[in-house]
C-alpha cells in the first residue's frame, strides 16, 4: 500500500512555487501578496491562518491578516473587502470560515473579487470550473487531485466516489475528476447505500467528518482513498476513513494528519500566484 505523504508532497510544491515567486519577482519587480482576514477567536481558525502565513512567508509571497473582533459587524468586513479588492498589491484575500452567525457567508463570498477568491468559492469561479474555464479552484479538492494525479496520471474511464458534497469538497472534487474523464458519483447523508457506492469506487474522496466511517470491506482492492476528514478525538485527530482497515485493501491512502491538510495550504498559495498571474497577463 502506497501511504500518501502530504507533507513531502506539499513541500514538494512549496519549493516550485517558492521558485515561480522568484522569477515573477524578476519580471514584475513585485510579488503575489495573500490578504486573510479572519474574525473571531476561534482556535482552530487561529491555528489554520497561523500557519496560512507561515507558508505564504516561506515562499516569498507578502502575506497580511486583518484580525477583527466575534462582535465585528457586517458592513466593516465587506467595506474592508471592498478596500482589498481595489488594491493593487493584493492578489488573493481569504476569509477565514466559519463566519459569525451575524455575518452572511453568501454575502461575503460574493463580495470578493472573483479574480482575488483564492478559495474559489465565488459562484463565478464555481461555473469557471463546472465550465472548464480558468478561475480559482479550492484549494482543498485542488490539493486531492494532485495526490491522486501523482499515484495515478490517467484517470480516464476510472469510477470516482465522493463522499459528501459540499461546494468547498465534494462537488468541486467532482468536477475536477470529471475534468479527467473519470465517471464520477456524488454521495450525501441520504444516500441508500453508500457501501455498495464505494465498492465500485477505483477512487474514493471522502469529506464528510464523520471518523472511521469508510471501512475495510467498503473498499475494492486496489482503490486510492483520500481522507479529507478531520475529526476530534481523546486519541487526536482522526479522519473519515478507517486507516488500519482501509489500509489493508487499498492501493494508496492519505494518513490524516499529513495527508490531505498540507495541500490544502500549499494550494493556498498556488492560487495566490496563479492570481497574480492572470492579472499580469
Ligand atoms: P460539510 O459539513 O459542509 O459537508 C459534509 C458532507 O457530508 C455533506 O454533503 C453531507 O451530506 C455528507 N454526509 C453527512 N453524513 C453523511 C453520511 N452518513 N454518509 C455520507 N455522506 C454524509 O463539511 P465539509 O466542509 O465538506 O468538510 C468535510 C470534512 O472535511 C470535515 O471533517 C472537515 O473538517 C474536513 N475538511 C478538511 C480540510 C483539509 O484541509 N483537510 C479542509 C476542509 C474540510
Amino acid at each position: 500500500m502506497i501511504l500518501i505523504d502530504g507533507k513531502k508532497e506539499a513541500a514538494e510544491l512549496r519549493g516550485k512555487l517558492k521558485k515561480e515567486v522568484l522569477a515573477l519577482k524578476e519580471k514584475y519587480n513585485k510579488v503575489p501578496g495573500l490578504t486573510v482576514i479572519l474574525i473571531g477567536d476561534m482556535t482552530p481558525s487561529q491555528i489554520y491562518v497561523r500557519n496560512k502565513e507561515k507558508s505564504a512567508n516561506e515562499i516569498g509571497l507578502n502575506s497580511e491578516v486583518i484580525r477583527y473582533p466575534e462582535t465585528v459587524d457586517e458592513k466593516t468586513v465587506l467595506q474592508k473587502i471592498n478596500e482589498l479588492n481595489n488594491d493593487d498589491s493584493v492578489s488573493g484575500i481569504l476569509v477565514q470560515l466559519p463566519l459569525p452567525k451575524h455575518i452572511n457567508k453568501q454575502k461575503v463570498i460574493e463580495s470578493i473579487s472573483h479574480e482575488k477568491d483564492v478559495d474559489g468559492l465565488h459562484p463565478m469561479n464555481v461555473g469557471n470550473l463546472s465550465s472548464g474555464y480558468q478561475g480559482s479552484i479550492p484549494c482543498t479538492p485542488l490539493g486531492c487531485y494532485l495526490l491522486i494525479k501523482k499515484i495515478e496520471p490517467n484517470l480516464t474511464g476510472k469510477k470516482a466516489v465522493m463522499i459528501g458534497r459540499s461546494n468547498l469538497n465534494g462537488k468541486a472534487m467532482a468536477q475536477l475528476l470529471l475534468q479527467e474523464d473519470c465517471t464520477v458519483t456524488i454521495t450525501h447523508s441520504k444516500t441508500k447505500d453508500l457501501k455498495s457506492e464505494c465498492l465500485a469506487a477505483d477512487v474514493i474522496v471522502a469529506a464528510v467528518g464523520i471518523k472511521q466511517l469508510v471501512k475495510g470491506d467498503w473498499v475494492k482492492k486496489d482503490a486510492i482513498v483520500i481522507d479529507v476528514g478531520i475529526n476530534k478525538t481523546d486519541k487526536g485527530i482522526v479522519g473519515d476513513v478507517a486507516f488500519d482497515e482501509v489500509s489493508k485493501v487499498a492501493k494508496a491512502l492519505t494518513p490524516v494528519p499529513g495527508g490531505v491538510g498540507p495541500m490544502t495550504i500549499a494550494c493556498l498559495l498556488k492560487n495566490t500566484i496563479e492570481c497574480f498571474k492572470r492579472k499580469m497577463n
